[in-house]
Parts: structure tokens; C-alpha cells; sequence
């Protein structure tokens, strides 16, 4: 049952390139399957997430985090009465524009573009998950891109400074860049998108970090949330330990998270009583935590960035990743070689999609063709 607030797939504003509506499926559900069958999702099973792909078979890759984001996404739509199609759409489209070995890679290639063309806008991987739906895949014979309609391409674009934005409303002036000069809100679909993000990355970089030995269950003992968690499940289980101790309590954690988001949002939506996805928008953001939960939540990223992501041993990953960013940018301006050979010209933001599009071991393997230097192994 949708509610009057949540987007409605016979209300969309439509695609770049308007197409026939499908016999079978919704608007939102053909986006959701167009993001499945694209080639930028496959390689998503081999693009890092905090742990370098090759690093074990375990760990969340940006694949397994995506289908964690569309499950806890989907799961409070369901509840609120929001649409679970789009917010799938979404979820599975948000981290498409990522750069091999995540964020390392990221400010790699940001800083290779700004200093080989200071106009060049350099690189951000949200408005790189647009260009990927909306330029990069080559799919269809009438048009470039996946052609998704406007929500889902307004929740894949999350963040984007001003200045990107101005640039996206000169090509397309009520388009998805058009919400961040004029200061109002996505979609509740793209909201909870947002928050299922960050509740999944906490829950499973925590459950990382405990697998790869660089964070222990005695340092997350100094943490409100996890502690609280942890106490109830020794108390309802006496004895229990280890692996099995860090699942339970990280998987209380992540459900009284969906529950806290559920009241809150719940009562958000009740006081501002919005009645179709436009009051949505002109309101301030109404998916959201208790306030207590969302400190709970800043404490826990906080503790993720002293404690895992500035951890040396995975600064010292991050070092070799960045020299590979730079190493094949600096080698295509050189040399474009064969990927490039269609082309009538190679402009710098050829090569960053190029690489943006690479796989971590896909880059390391190029790596090593372009320089004869294997910095990994
Ligand atoms: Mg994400």
C-alpha cells in the first residue's frame, strides 16, 4: 500500500528520452532491472568498499554493500508505505560511479584531473553514478546511458556541490542538479536511500574491521551503541562468544536502527503531514533518526574513521592505490592505447571515466602492463 507521500511509478517525471511504459512493470521496476543487467553493476562485485578486493573473499565489495543498502532500504519502505521499487532502484545505482579501491581511488583521480585541467570540475563519485546512468553505459541503439526515469536519477545524485549543480541546470534546467540551488529535499525514497547507506556501511564495516583483526570487540566495548547491544545479548545468552557474539549484537544494532528510523520518520511524517512528493520535497528532510540515535550513529563513524579507515595498515593500502590512479592517468595522456582507438579525441574526462570504470584488480593489472611495477600482491 502507498502512501499519498511516496513517489508514484503513474506520476513519474518521466525519462530524459521518453520511451512507452512496459506492458508488465512499473517505471521504477524497469529502472531497477535496467541497473541490474548494466555492466557498471557487475563490476561492482570487484570494486572495493574499506577492503581491497583482493584482499579476501569476505569482506563487503561495493556489490554485497549495495544489496545490504537495498534490503534495509526496502524493509522500512515497506513499513512507511514508500515505494520499494524505486528505493531498490536506488539503492543498487548509488555507488556505481566509485573508482577502484574506493575513496583512495576517488581523491586519486579528483586530484589527477584538477591538476592536469584546473577547469575540469575534477571527480566525485555521486555525480559519477549520474554520468554512468545517464552517459557512460552503452546499451540501447536510441540513446546513450540507462535512460532511468527522473527519482531514481534524483536519489543516485545524493550530494553535489553548488557549482556542479549550476553546471547540470545549464544542460538540463529542471533536472536533478536544480534541487541543490534552490535548497530542497529528494524523494523520501532517496532520503531512506541515504540513511540505509550509512546505517549498512557502520553495521558492516564494524563487522569488517572484527574480521580483518584491525579493530577488536574490546575497543567497540567504549562504544555506547555497540556496548548497549552487546550487554543484551550476553544477558539473553550467557556464554556466548566470538564470532557469533559479534553477529548478534551487531545485528541488534542494525535493528533497533530500522526501528528507531521507522518511529522517527514515522513521527516526521505525522506533525509535517505532507500529501503528495512535492510537500516532500519543500520540507526539511524527514527520513531521519531520533536525535539520541543519530548521535549514537556520529559516535560510530567516528570511531569507523579513527580506528578502521585511518587504521596504517590500510593507509598504507591506500598509498599503493593512489600511486596506480596516477600512474594510469599520467600513461593514457601519454598514450591513450587501444580502449581509446574509436575515438576522433581523448579528452581528459575520457580517461577518468575509463578509469572510474575499472575494477580494482583490473587496475592493478594495467598497472602493471603500463609501468612493469606490481605494487600489490
Ligand atoms: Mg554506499
Amino acid at each position: 500500500m502507498l502512501q499519498p507521500f511516496a513517489c508514484d511509478p503513474t506520476a513519474s517525471r518521466g525519462r530524459r528520452h521518453p520511451e512507452p511504459s512496459a506492458p508488465t512493470r512499473s517505471e521504477y521496476q524497469r529502472d531497477r532491472d535496467r541497473i541490474v543487467h548494466s555492466t557498471a553493476f557487475r563490476r561492482l562485485v570487484y570494486k572495493t568498499q574499506v577492503f581491497l578486493n583482493h584482499e579476501g573473499d569476505l569482506f563487503r565489495t561495493r556489490l554485497t554493500h549495495s544489496l545490504e543498502v537495498a534490503q534495509l532500504g526496502r524493509s522500512i519502505a515497506r513499513t512507511l508505505g514508500l515505494n520499494e521499487d524505486l528505493v531498490e532502484a536506488i539503492a543498487l545505482a548509488h555507488d556505481l560511479g566509485h573508482t577502484p579501491f574506493g575513496h583512495a581511488g576517488q581523491d586519486a583521480l579528483n586530484e589527477c584531473l584538477r591538476v592536469a585541467d584546473p577547469s575540469s570540475g575534477g571527480f566525485e563519485h555521486n555525480l559519477q553514478s549520474l554520468r554512468v546512468v545517464d552517459f557512460l553505459e552503452e546499451r540501447y541503439p536510441d540513446f546513450d546511458g540507462l535512460n532511468l526515469t527522473f527519482e531514481t536519477r534524483e536519489g543516485v545524485l545524493k550530494h553535489c556541490s553548488l557549482r556542479h549543480a549550476e553546471r547540470l541546470v545549464v544542460a538540463e534546467p529542471q533536472g536533478v542538479g536544480r534541487r541543490f540551488l534552490d535548497r530542497t529535499q529528494p524523494s523520501l525514497e532517496a532520503q531512506l536511500c541515504n540513511l540505509a547507506d550509512e546505517i549498512a556501511y557502520n553495521a558492516h564495516d564494524v563487522d569488517d574491521g572484527v574480521r580483518s583483526g584491525l579493530i577488536n570487540m574490546e575497543q567497540l566495548q567504549d562504544l555506547a551503541l555497540f556496548a548497549r547491544f552487546r550487554q543484551q545479548a550476553i544477558a539473553q545468552h550467557p556464554g556466548l562468544a566470538g564470532r557469533r557474539l559479534l553477529f548478534e549484537s551487531i545485528r541488534r544494532m542494525l535493528s533497533a536502527q530500522v526501528y528507531d528510523v521507522l518511529d522517527a520518520t514515522g513521527a516526521a511524517l505525522r506533525e509535517a503531514g505532507p500529501s503528495h512528493v512535492d510537500e516532500v520535497r519543500a520540507a526539511p528532510a524527514l527520513v531521519r533518526f531520533s536525535p539520541a540515535m543519530a548521535r549514537e550513529s556520529v559516535e560510530l563513524k567516528n570511531f569507523l574513521r579513527t580506528n578502521l579507515y585511518r587504521h596504517p595498515q590500510v593507509v598504507a593500502t591506500t598509498d599503493h592505490a593512489k600511486q596506480v590512479i596516477h600512474d594510469l592517468f599520467l600513461a593514457y595522456q601519454k598514450d591513450p592505447g587501444e580502449w581509446a582507438l574509436a575515438r576522433r579525441e581523448v579528452r581528459l574526462r575520457d580517461i577518468a571515466d575509463y578509469i572510474a570504470g575499472m575494477t580494482d584488480r583490473f587496475a592493478m593489472r594495467e598497472h602493471e602492463r603500463l609501468t612493469g611495477r606490481r605494487l600489490f600482491d
